[in-house]
């Protein structure tokens, strides 16, 4: 079967049958449960940012590519007020900046702020607003991989919304993805495809390997899903029947994926989404020291409490993986990779852009939260700060990293969609057999 991928994962020491047992036996099932817990569930994103590349595209009229809105009341009171209780609450000097961090993301949201009021702590004076305003606008420029939103957009629910096939195909889908591998993609020299074949790709240093990887990875995944979701019935009361109208078509998968019909690129491209998944589980073990601190609040004390059991109890299957990515070996010798390495980082903010582009809402929900949440990876992986992050936790200085709610939520769903994705894949296997 051509997905039965053999060998070791390239630009990786660890090989697909490690990941599969890894993930599918470990992570999954876990990574899935933490997902529909209210911190995790709901996601602030703007879907109505304009495309700044170009104006003329139609929006998909198909129902499915549709956003369900998010009910006020639906929403956890804690997350009305994207944590301000920290400002309240804690003691040390790094979750009062990270309080007022996000006081200040409040300030710009005034539908979000007004009922958490109460909480604020009238010792943090203004001038310290401008300061911290001042550190974000700094930290935004250097470390960040994805652009930020020119407004904080609304809540949604991602249970509600879940990543599926939405017919969204055609010029509009294939400028996109030919915008983000033509354009903004390393390329090998003299390529003239506007998809570039893997078989080039080794003629690239390794930066630009791995960058355009977690592309492909990024694009396989997506593709999975819609295909393990895919319509099976157009009958509208259908929707009602649980089950009864979306689930998995191997013809689709194998038109997608297979050999023959891929020009022989479909296992290299699967192969990517490994490569990808190993990249966001790195960073899931840089930051652990960072998420296990975190208070994942929401309002609701017990829910809560159990959210942080769940998170630590990942963190630590994850810190146990043995074939960690090894990023250090990126962006090393002197000024030339420090170029390099600002091109990287300019590539995948304009990738983040591109996504305003998406015509289909819920393609676009999905698209921006997955490279939010890849370019929260590579933040974690790239920016340096979390590699001295343990040790310099207690000596605070206002320079030091933080990372936001929705990046936080971002990460963890983007991991979740790629590990989904590598449990589909064994289902997949299962069915061609
Ligand atoms: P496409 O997937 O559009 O690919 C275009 C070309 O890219 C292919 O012909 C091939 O040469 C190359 N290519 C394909 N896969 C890879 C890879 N992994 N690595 C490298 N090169 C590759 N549709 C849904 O139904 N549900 C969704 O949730 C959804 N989300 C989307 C999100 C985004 C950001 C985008 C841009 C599209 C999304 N789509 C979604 C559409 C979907 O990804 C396809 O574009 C669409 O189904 C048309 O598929 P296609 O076979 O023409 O090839």
């Amino acid at each position: 079967c051509f997905c039965k991928l053999k060998g070791s994962i390239d630009d990786c020491s660890c090989s697909v049958d490690t990941v599969d047992y890894f993930n599918n036996m470990k992570i999954y099932p876990r990574v899935q449960s933490l997902l529909v817990r209210d911190y995790f569930r709901f996601y602030k994103v703007n879907l109505k940012q304009e495309c700044p590349f170009w104006t003329d595209d139609s929006k998909c009229a198909i129902r499915y590519c549709h956003v369900q809105p998010c009910q006020e009341e639906d929403i956890p009171d804690g997350l009305k007020g994207d944590m301000l209780r920290n400002i309240h609450f804690n003691e040390s000097p790094i979750d009062k900046y990270k309080a007022s961090m996000q006081y200040n993301d409040c300030l710009h949201s005034a539908k979000d702020h007004n009922r958490e009021l109460g909480y604020l702590n009238t010792t943090i004076s203004s001038e310290n607003y401008k300061d911290f305003e001042l550190w974000q606008q700094y930290d935004d420029a250097q470390d960040n991989f994805c652009v930020k939103e020119s407004s904080p957009g609304e809540y949604v629910d991602l249970l509600l919304n879940p990543e599926r096939y939405t017919g969204y195909k055609g010029p509009s889908a294939h400028r996109i993805w030919r915008s983000i591998y033509k354009e903004n993609c390393f390329r090998p020299e003299n390529s003239p495809h506007n998809f570039i074949q893997s078989s080039k790709i080794n003629g690239m240093c390794l930066e630009k390997r791995v960058f355009y990887r977690v592309i492909s990875g990024l694009h396989a995944s997506i593709n999975i899903h819609l295909c393990s979701k895919y319509l099976l019935s157009s009958k509208d009361n259908l929707e009602l029947v649980p089950g009864g109208r979306w689930g998995p078509n191997l013809q689709e998968f194998q038109i997608r994926f297979s050999p023959e019909a891929t020009g022989g690129e479909g296992p290299n491209w699967l192969k990517n989404l490994y490569f990808t998944y190993l990249l966001e589980l790195r960073a899931l073990a840089k930051a652990a020291p960072y998420l296990e601190r975190e208070e994942y609040y929401t309002g609701n004390k017990v829910q809560d409490k159990d959210t942080r059991l769940a998170i630590n109890d990942i963190l630590n299957i994850v810190k146990s993986f043995p074939d960690h990515f090894n990023e250090s070996v990126m962006f090393t010798g002197g000024a030339e990779a420090q170029l390099l390495k600002e091109q990287f980082r300019q590539h995948f903010r304009n990738i983040s852009r591109i996504m305003d582009c998406v015509g289909c809402d819920k393609c676009k929900l999905w698209g921006k939260l997955q490279t939010h949440g890849l370019g929260t990876a590579l933040k974690i992986l790239f920016s340096g700060k979390f590699d001295k992050w343990e040790s310099t936790l207690h000596n605070f200085n206002r320079k030091k990293f933080f990372l936001e709610r929705s990046e936080i939520v971002a990460l963890i769903n983007a991991f979740g969609r790629l590990s989904e994705s590598i449990f589909e894949l064994e289902k997949f296997r299962q069915m061609m057999r």
